[in-house]
């Protein structure tokens, strides 16, 4: 019988590296993770990692690996892998860890950032399957985004497209790491959540956010605020719906460029996205153009954390098939 084909799907962030062995079909058939342990360099982990990728092929023994799919947190070139300036990998600058993976295991590789490979795993294994084109919100302690169209995730000119934490949401704001100003990652990211609750603390308001942190206001994080919220505390609310609303003046913004299919917001910030996801369809409408009010694409992942894993897969099988 011939064997079952499977790629080698990796998301490499800041604390682990999680890998996971995907069917076509787009089925976990077995995952593991590891510990990133950046500070012992990329080639010390990729050997570990082809070392666990082969223990977990060991343990399939019907299957054929063909390939690999890598996301990846921070700032990866897609045509040649090369990795720069990586915030929570900082000895990784300049390496190219697809590459090294790919030679380590004899399979073809490919790699892109993992919010936009979150977009692809929602587009091609998610609530996007059977839509033409997708625009994914990954709300955590940043902001990511990508963008699929026709079954291919869309690049802009140098590759930087969907940088969906950069657009501007409120041109008066703070500035943004990226050297901008009043950004949506600035605004409506978890950090950006904990840290405007944290200003108007210290500027004396009154909050159950206090409390909770017993005083320690490094301590306050968006799940604070979530925490707080449920309570009934009322700046903890305020801090909660007003990034809502400018996550829907960026989906309003989203729409009016690339009138997309569907919206999806995923991220760990969109697990509490419930209590919230009125405010940002209300906004989303309230800044739309007039042919944009009836109706709103947005949607939350289904995919969940395994969104840019799923991606990772994406990305080798559609590798494959060229
Ligand atoms: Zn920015």
């Amino acid at each position: 019988m011939p064997k079952q084909r499977v790629v080698f799907a990796i998301d490499i962030g800041g604390t682990k590296i999680r890998g996971a062995v995907v069917s076509e079909s787009g089925d976990i058939l077995v995952r593991k993770d590891i510990p990133s342990q950046g500070e012992k360099g990329e080639p010390a982990a990729m050997k570990r990692l082809a070392a666990l990728l082969h223990k977990m092929c060991a343990d399939l023994p019907d299957t054929e690996p063909v390939g690999i799919g890598m996301a990846i947190a921070g700032t990866v070139d897609p045509e040649t892998g090369l990795f720069s300036n990586p915030p929570n990998l900082p000895s990784w600058h300049g390496t190219v860890p697809s590459l090294d993976l790919g030679e380590l295991l004899g399979l073809p590789s490919r790699v892109h950032n993992d919010a936009s490979l979150a977009a692809l795993g929602e587009y091609v294994f998610g609530i996007g399957q059977g839509t033409k084109s997708l625009v994914m919100i990954t709300l955590g302690t940043g902001v990511g985004g990508g963008i699929v169209q026709d079954g291919h995730l869309y690049g802009g000119y140098r590759g930087y497209a969907g940088e969906i934490g950069h657009l501007i949401v409120d041109s008066s704001g703070p500035q943004c790491a990226c050297g901008g100003r009043g950004h949506l990652e600035m605004m409506a990211s978890g950090t950006a959540c904990a840290r405007i609750a944290k200003e108007r603390l210290v500027a004396g308001e009154a909050s159950l956010v206090t409390k909770l942190v017993r005083g320690d206001l490094e301590k306050v994080r968006a799940e604070t605020l979530v925490k707080a919220e449920g309570l009934g505390d009322l700046l903890a609310g305020e801090v909660l719906r007003d990034a809502a609303d400018y996550v829907g003046v960026a989906v309003a913004t989203l729409r009016s460029i690339l009138d997309p299919e569907l919206i999806v917001i995923g991220g760990g910030v969109s697990r509490n996205l419930h209590l919230f996801f009125p405010r940002l369809v209300a906004s989303a409408k309230a800044h739309a153009m007039d042919i944009d009010k009836e109706s709103c694409p947005v949607v939350t992942t289904v995919l969940g954390d395994d969104a840019g894993l799923l991606g990772a897969a994406a990305l080798a099988w559609e590798k494959l098939g060229e």
